[in-house]
């Protein structure tokens, strides 16, 4: 789609025009080319690990192909590209055919989980759903307003408590809420704060255990915001939250904000969590489900 090309040019811009212009530039594939090709990965955030196993393909490929002009191996590298990034998992969001969607969504302040809440309750009232949001970062009285505020704007209602409030409380709440209204899809926010972590892991903890008392195979979702432009450091924070809670899928926001999208490739790579959505600007609309097939071809389109 083309709200993917957008979104991407300025990783476009940085990646695969420099790509691009290496290959008209080099006259053959040696040593320099190969080093030359490296940098601009690694400068795209691609990750090392996932840079050194990428070219060790590409020189597997030439050899075998017995490549010689550095235009033909493009394509190759877009098919490799594409490989890497397929794990073989589900990209779709899971959800309850038989009543109550749950998802939690986690991640550390101002990677734009709100902003993800907002637009999903935005795209699943569109489908002609009911959506339901829980304000279940009690930490920060701006968080729950900045719920509400996204909460009007998709036309939705928040269940809240004061701040400071016990979050599972306002989890169950929410569940009977949802529960009493014939609410399709709930969406919960949680805290964010990055001091405390491991006070942050036994509030999620007992967050899993209200909701699973009430719903026993909820959330169908826990889905881990992460901000693109912070390149290795989303990377970082997904094995880290990844490790300590049940992460399901990935949330990959500003993706239009950073010429570092190449982070995509390294986390498909590295980690054995789906990215499942990406923001790819501040509008409610700007949400797109996740295709690394679609990704690499907006990439080099
Ligand atoms: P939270 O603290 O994790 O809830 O973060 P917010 O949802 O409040 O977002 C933090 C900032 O990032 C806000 O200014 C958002 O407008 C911005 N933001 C969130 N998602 C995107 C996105 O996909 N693209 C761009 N360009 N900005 C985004």
């Amino acid at each position: 789609t083309n709200k993917f090309k957008d979104g991407l040019s300025k990783t476009r811009s940085a990646f695969v025009e420099k790509v691009e212009e290496l290959i008209l530039r080099r006259k053959k594939i040696d040593e320099d080319f190969y080093e030359e090709l490296e940098e601009i990965l690694i400068g795209a955030d691609v990750g090392v690990n996932t840079v050194l196993e990428l070219i060790e393909q590409l020189r597997t490929e030439v050899r075998k192909r017995k490549i010689e002009n550095p235009a033909d191996l493009q394509p190759i590298l877009s098919e490799k590209l594409v490989g890497m990034m397929q794990g073989g998992e589900d990209n779709r969001l899971h959800m309850n055919e038989n009543g109550l969607t749950v998802y939690l969504f986690v991640g550390v302040n101002g990677v734009g989980k709100t902003t993800a809440i907002g637009k999903l309750a935005h795209r699943f009232k569109s489908q002609g759903k009911k959506v339901l949001l829980a304000a279940g970062d009690t930490f920060r009285a701006a968080a729950i307003d900045q719920l509400e505020v996204w909460g009007q704007r998709a036309g939705v209602d928040v269940i809240k408590q004061s701040e400071g409030s016990d979050p599972a409380a306002v989890m169950f709440d929410a569940i009977q809420a949802a529960k009493m209204r014939g609410v399709d899809v709930l969406l919960c926010d949680t805290a964010g704060r990055l001091q405390n972590k491991t006070n942050l892991m036994d509030e999620l903890n007992k967050i899993y255990r209200v909701i699973r008392r009430e719903i026993p195979d909820a959330p169908h979702e826990t889905l881990l915001v992460i901000d693109a432009t912070t390149g290795q450091n989303a990377l970082n924070q997904a094995k880290l939250f990844g490790e300590k809670t049940g992460v399901t899928g990935l949330v990959l926001s500003k993706l239009d904000s950073t010429a570092k999208g190449g982070i995509v490739i390294a986390i498909r790579n590295e980690l054995n969590i789906p990215v499942k959505l990406v923001g790819l600007g501040e509008k409610i609309d700007d949400l797109e489900d996740f295709d690394s097939n679609q990704f690499v071809h907006a990439l080099f389109a």
